[in-house]
C-alpha cells in the first residue's frame, strides 16, 4: 500500500495493484471532504483493517444517496436481502460485466454493463450509481458505474421482500433520503 497520493497523480498509466488515490466524485458531497467514518456503524474508515464500499447514487448530477461501508456491515446488509436475490445478483455481475476501462483521472466512466458513458447519464438528467472500493483513502480496484436502465433491469431481478428489507434498511441508516429521490422507492443501487 503506498500512501503518498503524490506518486499517481499526473501520471498516464494503467491502474496500480497497490491502489490510486480516491477521486472527488467518490468523497461525500455532504460532508464536502472523503469519508471518515463507516454510515452504517460509526466506525472510522481509516482504523479498518479491511477495505470498504463507498456508493453514490445520483440523478443527473445530484446526488441522491451516499454511503461507506464497511465490510462487516456489507455482510450484515446482504444478509438482510433474499438469499436467492444475493445470488441473482451475483451471476448478473459475473455473465453480464463487461469491464470497461473506467478512467478516474479523465473522469470517464462507461456502464459496468452497457458501457453507456456517465456523461450521456447526466445529459439526460438519468439515475446511476457509482461504486468504488478503497482501503484508507486509496481506491483498491477500478470504479464502478451503473446506468439506471442496467439498475432497473436488476432491479426487476430482485424480490419484492428484498427490495423492501433493502429499503427498510435505507430508512434505518440515511432517514434523510426521500423514497420518491429514487426511480421506484425501493431501487436498490445494485453494486
Ligand atoms: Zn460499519
Ligand atoms: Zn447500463
Amino acid at each position: 500500500m503506498n500512501d503518498d497520493d503524490s506518486l499517481y497523480s499526473d501520471r498516464d498509466e494503467e491502474f496500480e495493484p497497490g491502489g490510486q488515490p480516491l477521486p472527488d466524485v467518490f468523497h461525500s458531497f455532504y460532508e464536502e471532504r472523503p469519508f471518515r467514518c463507516c454510515t452504517s456503524c460509526g466506525e472510522a474508515l481509516s482504523d479498518l483493517e479491511e477495505t470498504y464500499q463507498i456508493t453514490k447514487t445520483y440523478h443527473g448530477s445530484e446526488v441522491i444517496l451516499e454511503y461507506a461501508m464497511c465490510f462487516p456491515c456489507q455482510q450484515n446488509m446482504l444478509k438482510e436481502l433474499s438469499r436467492e436475490s444475493v445470488e441473482k445478483l451475483t451471476s448478473f455481475q459475473l455473465e453480464r460485466s463487461l469491464e470497461p476501462d473506467n478512467d478516474v483521472s479523465l473522469d470517464l466512466y462507461q456502464c459496468e454493463f452497457c458501457l453507456r458513458s456517465r456523461t450521456e447519464a447526466i445529459e439526460n438528467q438519468q439515475h446511476f450509481s457509482m461504486a468504488a472500493l478503497c482501503f484508507g483513502l486509496q481506491m483498491v480496484e477500478r470504479p464502478l458505474f451503473v446506468c439506471e436502465e442496467c439498475m432497473l433491469e436488476i432491479n426487476e431481478k430482485m424480490s419484492e421482500q428484498t427490495r423492501r428489507r433493502w429499503r427498510d434498511f435505507v430508512d434505518t441508516h440515511f432517514p434523510g433520503v426521500p423514497a420518491d429521490a429514487l426511480p421506484d422507492p425501493t431501487t436498490i443501487p445494485v453494486l
